[in-house]
């Protein structure tokens, strides 16, 4: 059974589509039951989400690199 502290390795190769059946069915079974970790998840694929859009987007809205580490430092604040 997946854990808490096993969350955060795994978020990424879980929103990268890179665990096994069996892997990502443990970890949304955790994600279910556990709702700090739910929310993890959902804020790093937020941000997973709006970082390749803000890279694009970046000579037109001109955002820097402490906008971006500033919603990263956000979603660690909250977690857990
Ligand atoms: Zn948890």
């Amino acid at each position: 059974m997946l854990k808490c502290k096993d969350v955060p390795e795994q978020t990424d190769a879980y929103l990268a589509g890179e665990l096994s059946f069996l892997k990502r069915l443990e970890f949304k079974l955790h994600t279910f039951i556990c709702g700090p970790c739910r929310d993890y998840v959902k804020k790093l694929r937020l941000i997973t989400e709006a970082l390749p859009n803000l890279k694009g987007n970046k000579p037109c809205c001109d955002v820097d690199d402490n906008y971006i580490d500033d919603i990263i430092s956000k979603a660690n604040d909250e977690k857990h």
